[in-house]
């Protein structure tokens, strides 16, 4: 689903697209000779590897050797880094698309009591990163957290990149927060959900995001902005 929304988005803007949807033996190798010859293509500007891999490839070796110029998931250490300090090309595509929203709402991060639920280093750390350099007072959760709920209860803007199906109920949520669902889960009923009990959470938040509809499509419309950005650094263009 990801891979066809990623390839629908690129058609719809312009951009030539090329999938490689290669066999679930290829070795580690066969990948990074892969990601090589693509570095090495002036026409190829922005490269994304699908992940999860297969458990026996090393998506941190297979990450790194991408082209950081390339690197339009800004997954790799070089733009990590460069995030950390404030100084980047590419921010990673669903945390960027979140603070998109909210400056798109006009909602304000400065001095606001954020919660981030979930660190993982493509969803919960750059998004705490990236409300820390718009001033919030950022608070990370993960499943070693001591009173979740209560932390989750004080928050003006609460992040659920979890991926547990409707695991932030009403209780956890203060009147009138902003609520962000990441989450891509399935219900009982495989139905896809989000992180959050959207039915009885939206009765008490002033914002909030659905899903399907929400933070996906914004991940994806940042993607699009940093393969044009990539195309742009690499072809100097301003
Ligand atoms: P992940 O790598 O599995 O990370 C999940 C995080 O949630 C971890 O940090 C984990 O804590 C924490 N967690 C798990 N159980 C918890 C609990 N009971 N209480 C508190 N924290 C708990 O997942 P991810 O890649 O960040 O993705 C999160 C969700 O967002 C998934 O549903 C994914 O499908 C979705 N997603 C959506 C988009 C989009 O464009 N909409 C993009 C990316 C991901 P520990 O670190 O302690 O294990």
């Amino acid at each position: 689903m990801y891979v066809n929304n990623k390839k629908k988005a690129c058609e719809a803007v312009g951009f030539k697209s090329e999938e490689y949807a290669l066999d679930k033996n290829t070795t580690q190798q066969e990948l990074l000779s892969l990601v090589k010859e693509l570095n090495e293509k002036p026409d190829i500007n922005g490269i994304l590897v699908q992940l999860p891999l297969p458990n026996h490839l090393d998506d941190k070796a297979v990450i790194e050797a991408i082209s950081p110029k390339k690197d339009v998931d800004a997954f790799h250490a070089v733009n990590v880094g460069k995030i950390m300090l404030g100084e980047y090309d590419f921010l990673p595509c669903t945390p960027s698309g979140v603070m998109e929203m909210l400056h798109s709402c006009s909602i304000p991060v400065s001095g606001k009591n954020c919660v981030v639920i979930g660190r993982s280093n493509i969803v919960g750390k750059p998004m705490a990163m990236l409300l820390l350099h718009e001033n919030g007072t950022v608070t990370i959760c993960h499943s070693r957290t001591q009173n979740l709920a209560e932390i989750c209860s004080h928050a003006d803007i609460l992040v659920a990149a979890v991926g547990k199906p409707k695991f932030v109920t009403a209780d956890m949520v203060k009147e009138g927060a902003v609520v962000i669902d990441v989450g891509m889960d399935r219900d009982e009923n495989g139905k896809l959900c989000g992180d959050v009990d959207f039915e009885n959470v939206k009765e008490k938040c002033s914002y909030i995001t659905p899903v399907p509809g929400g933070v996906g499509p914004m991940t994806i419309a940042t993607l699009m902005k940093n393969t044009l950005k990539a195309a742009k650094l690499q072809n100097n263009i301003d």
